[in-house]
């Protein structure tokens, strides 16, 4: 029995892992020369160094994140990006806070709007957003002053990467409850030691390698042949591959993706990407920056996030979508201006950086989407299929997995 996986990014890498450890052949078809899709590390000249596309964080709260990467020998390459209270700033009145992130869950969250009221107001803004399917995280919270603008809206806007007044509450309430009530540590986030390549996708790949799986690079999916309700082949570069009784076609790409490949019969989804800026700036030899917590949070400028690693600062900006059309080198300047009033540095000149811009970093389909569809032998994974969770880590992991998983009860 063979499962053929289209798309080496995290989703299809977790749904190649858990069908090669229960015992399935594995063949992994990524269209790119490398894994890891929205989630890769390469070489980059400027810098004299490898980085990855964007800072990714996951927190103590995903599960299906971090169990991958015990699975795949990778637990100790995310590290704890703050170290019990992550630091916040506001850029504009040069106030700061931060948020008790190692202690358990709501209960000791809260430094940026301290009392007891902070902590029902959070406690309520979970319910209220539960409570309120249709409303905005800015129509349920908004009211919440201090609480919100310090805490709710940078959150929000990061792990939905969407603007406030766009994302669902009852979404944002769910990833509150889970990560905010998940134990000690829920919301403490993680990032990558040196970078996701070593993090997340060399792991994995050595995994599925070890365990017999194939992955072959530069072999794209370009058709699915179909007969009747059942898919019959998967049509790759590489060539044809038959899906004969008990195998299986796991797409594990984005919808963009997908939306040329369906065969007759699925329809395709309908979903908005949204975009993401991450600009890399070489810090070396900056002992503000070396002395800077690895993540920071901000407030009122255009940078919402600061990762000091070895030599590098990168600075975040979630939904992005009004930023693309922007020169790399004006949102380059600007971010750096943040990025010199945070840490005092001086404004000018700008060191070395590489800008990238995501125009399609993550997607949102409303109601979510598979495992299964009306053709029978396919099954489909990514970080966007998740109608529970935003398109991140810890959703297209769970995803894999999950189609994996259907592979033991086939249709
Ligand atoms: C800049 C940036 C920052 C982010 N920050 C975070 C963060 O902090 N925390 C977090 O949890 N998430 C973050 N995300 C989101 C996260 O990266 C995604 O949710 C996750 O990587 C999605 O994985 P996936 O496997 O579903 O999709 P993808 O990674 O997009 O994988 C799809 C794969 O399919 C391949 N492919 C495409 N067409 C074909 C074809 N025809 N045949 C074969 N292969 C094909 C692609 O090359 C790709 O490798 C961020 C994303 C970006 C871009």
């Amino acid at each position: 029995m063979t499962v053929h996986i289209a798309g080496a990014g995290l989703a299809g890498l977790a749904a190649a892992l858990t069908a090669a450890r229960a015992g399935h052949g594995v063949v992994v078809h990524e269209a790119a020369g490398l894994a890891g899709g929205r989630c890769r590390s390469f070489f980059d000249p400027t810098l004299g160094r490898v980085i990855d596309n964007g800072t990714h964080v996951v927190l103590g709260a995903n599960r299906a994140a971090l169990g991958f990467l015990g699975r795949i020998g990778g637990a100790d390459a995310m590290v704890p990006a703050a170290s019990g209270n992550l630091p916040f700033l506001d850029l504009e009145s040069g106030a700061t806070w931060s948020v008790d992130v190692a202690g358990r869950g709501i209960r000791t969250l809260m430094k940026a709007a301290p009392g007891a009221k902070a902590l029902l107001d959070l406690a309520m803004a979970g319910i209220t957003g539960l409570m309120r399917p249709g409303a905005t995280v800015a129509a349920a919270y908004g009211h919440l002053g201090a609480l919100y603008e310090r805490l709710i809206e940078p959150l929000s806007t990061a792990v939905m990467n969407c603007p406030p007044e766009e994302a669902p509450a009852s979404l944002l309430a769910r990833v509150i409850a889970i990560r905010a009530g998940g134990g000690r540590g829920a919301l403490a986030p993680l990032d990558a030691r040196t970078n996701l390549a070593e993090a997340f996708v060399g792991p994995a790949l050595g995994a599925i390698e070890a365990l017999g799986g194939e992955v072959r690079f530069h072999d794209p999916l370009t058709a699915i042949e179909t007969a009747g309700k059942a898919a019959r082949a998967g049509i790759f570069r590489s060539g044809r591959a038959p899906l004969g009784p008990g195998d299986a076609l796991i797409l594990a790409l984005t919808p963009w993706a997908l939306a040329g490949l369906q065969p007759r019969g699925e329809e395709p989804p309908s979903y908005r990407a949204r975009a993401i800026i991450c600009a890399h700036f070489a810090t070396e030899g900056a002992p503000e920056v070396r002395q800077a917590a690895r993540l920071t949070g901000c407030i009122n400028g255009m940078a919402q996030w600061f990762a000091a690693t070895d030599g590098v600062l990168s600075v975040t900006v979630s939904a992005a979508d009004r930023w693309m059309t922007h020169e790399v080198d004006d949102i380059a300047a600007r971010l750096w201006r943040d990025a010199s009033t945070a840490f005092h540095l001086p404004g000018a000149p700008i060191p070395a950086y590489r800008v990238i811009k995501e125009r399609r970093a993550t997607a949102e389909v409303a109601g979510g989407f598979g495992p299964r569809g009306e053709i029978s032998k396919l099954l489909f994974a990514g970080g966007w299929t998740s109608a529970r969770y935003p398109d991140t880590i810890e959703a297209a992991v769970a995803s894999g997995i999950r189609a994996a998983r259907c592979l033991e009860t086939p249709n």
